[in-house]
């Protein structure tokens, strides 16, 4: 089917494992109800076809009808089909999507200088939708799919896009660290970070630090469900044992709140129920 990339992490061939579990629709909200989780974020893959981000933004919209009060799901494009790209995540929006992402310019090919991908993210910033990019650390240890997306490129994004709700995937990567640098203070006023994949890449004292100099108000919990987030300990993909290490982050019950429910419900304009 052409995705490559997506190959290579959920299926690499005999003898390698992936760390990725799976899921229907049943199992994430049994999954939910389990760990008293009201709705999710739907997020798609980066893919490199704009066909398979189609068939996946289709595949959303159906699950959000079936579901609208559990779930929040968000499309995903490949700029590199151009007119084409652009207006299939209008449609995506039309049916119902509320948001475009995951994104990862490196592994579809593009750069976020592409004229389609400006195009998208011109109407996003004009229309108030939310986009989230994949980032990934440069430091740390390797892993399948890691590929470099220079931190610059988010600080250059966000002033292009000065009004564009931005979440950076995975704590963006180290990015909160430059909240202390005035510049970038300054540029990512509408810059979010999400938790996705945390307990495999830091140390829980990350949410008390992230909070201290970003603010909990920029955290949104994100966990890249069905990824297995603790491998040595369970095969099943599952929300309660990262909700614990949360619990147990030093976070005060205000910050918890914020991160864990508040802040999606003020990107999304969903009222308290
Ligand atoms: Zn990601």
């Amino acid at each position: 089917m052409g995705e490559n990339h997506w190959a290579d992490l959920h299926a690499p061939g005999p003898g390698k494992s992936s760390i990725t579990g799976w899921a229907d629709s049943n199992q994430l909200l049994a999954d939910m109800d389990s760990a008293g989780i009201e709705r999710a974020v739907l997020l798609g893959w980066y893919w490199e076809n704009q066909q398979t981000c189609e068939l996946q933004n289709l595949w959303h919209s159906r699950w959000v009808k079936a579901h609208p009060d559990r779930f929040i799901g968000f499309a995903t494009v490949q700029p590199m089909a151009s007119d084409s790209a652009f207006e299939a995540v209008c449609r995506a929006i039309d049916m119902g999507l509320r948001g475009i992402g995951e994104i990862l310019p490196p592994a579809q090919g593009f750069s976020h200088t592409n004229p389609t991908w400006l195009k998208i993210l011109q109407w996003a910033q004009e229309n108030d939708i939310p986009l989230t990019l994949h980032v990934t650390e440069p430091a740390g240890h390797e892993y399948p799919g890691k590929v470099d997306t220079p931190l610059s490129e988010y600080q250059w994004l966000a002033q292009q896009f000065p009004d564009l709700k931005i979440i950076l995937a995975h704590w963006g990567g180290g990015l909160p660290f430059y909240e202390l640098n005035s510049t970038c203070h300054r540029a990512f006023k509408n810059v979010y970070y999400d938790t996705a994949a945390s307990p495999l890449l830091y140390d829980k004292r990350i949410f008390r630090i992230v909070a201290d100099i970003a603010g909990a108000d920029k955290i949104l919990f994100g966990s890249d469900y069905p990824l297995r987030l603790f491998p040595k300990e369970s095969k099943l993909p599952g929300f309660e044992r990262f909700l614990k290490d949360i619990d147990a982050s030093g976070l005060t019950e205000v910050e918890k709140e914020k991160v864990l429910c508040g802040n999606a419900r003020k990107l999304f304009g969903i009222g308290a129920s």
